[in-house]
């Protein structure tokens, strides 16, 4: 075989070896809740890389023969740099792998999954995009909470809380949030609650402004509480709650106390309203 045949055969292998790498968002916990996109994509992967919020009854669903590979990070420590988990997708894209990068709830939405698009289409790689239940839509929706309604709100936000909220150069300026007459959602939230919520009061919010604290939502430890934008930080803490939850902040919240339907939901819910709701003086 001539040289310049061989190189064009090592490349032509090249191209056809080279894998795709799926970004799949795998929803809250709920495996009923994966899309069939996602579904069919694990049965079919060869290598899935993981994180932390990927519940286990999810990664059970997975090709029993794929390699699976744990890049979580809890709490914002890090167990691998977001540098060397792009490096890896790239890495085993390039050995010709398919690959599922799968992510808690939607890769797009606080899960980091732009950044790792952005190294694929750098480094040449393949790549598609599965959408996944966000965590703040499944979380009010199994709380039992419509995150806009035609009397209470007519606009959503979601927040990260993650970012210290009193750096001086901090991107949110949460009185503004205080101002907006939206539904808030904050991911990432309990670490800074006692100041957001200070802030968001601070900013003109209603200190009796409803407040739902969603934790673990749609798994079998799903626990919530609804208290008041005042009481929420104290509240919650009294209570144990902690990552991973969402925080609802708006009057819908307050639907919960009518509208929570999951079983462990419902009782937890009443639970906390006889002795907190409506909020005394
Ligand atoms: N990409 C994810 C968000 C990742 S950031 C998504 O779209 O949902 C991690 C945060 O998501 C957690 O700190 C928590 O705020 C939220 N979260 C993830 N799973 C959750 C769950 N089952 N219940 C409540 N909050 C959850």
């Amino acid at each position: 075989m001539s040289a310049t045949h061989r190189n064009m055969t090592d490349s032509a292998t090249h191209f056809r070896a080279t894998g795709t790498v799926y970004l799949v968002g795998a929803g809250p916990g709920d495996p009923e809740l994966l899309t069939r996109k996602a579904l069919r994509l694990l049965g079919e992967a060869e290598t899935i890389v993981h994180d932390y919020l990927v519940a286990p009854e999810i990664m059970a669903l997975a090709n029993p023969a794929a390699e699976k590979i744990f890049v979580g990070k809890k709490g914002g420590g890090f167990c691998c740099p977001q540098s060397d988990i792009e490096g890896l997708l790239v890495r085993l894209a390039r050995e010709g792998k398919s690959v599922v990068r799968l992510k808690g709830g939607d890769p797009f939405v606080f899960g980091r999954g732009g950044e790792e698009a952005e190294a694929l289409v750098e480094a040449g790689v393949a790549f598609e995009i599965v959408p996944g239940v966000t965590s703040a839509l499944a979380a009010a929706a199994y709380a039992g909470v419509p995150l806009t309604h035609r009397a209470h709100a007519s606009a959503v936000v979601f927040l990260t809380g993650h970012e210290d909220p009193n750096k001086p150069d901090s991107e949110i300026h949460w009185e503004d949030y205080g101002k907006l007459g939206a539904t808030l959602c904050l991911y990432m939230g309990m670490k800074n609650l006692e100041t957001i919520a200070r802030r968001l009061q601070a900013g003109g919010l209603t200190p009796t402004t409803p407040a739902l604290v969603v934790q673990s939502a749609t798994t079998g430890k799903h626990r919530q509480l609804l208290t008041t934008v005042e009481k929420v930080a104290l509240e919650s803490e009294h209570a144990g709650f902690g990552a991973p939850a969402i925080v609802v902040i708006g009057e819908v919240a307050a639907l919960s106390e009518k509208l929570a339907w999951f079983k462990t939901a419902r009782a937890l819910t009443v639970a906390a309203s006889a002795s907190e709701w409506p909020p005394s003086p």
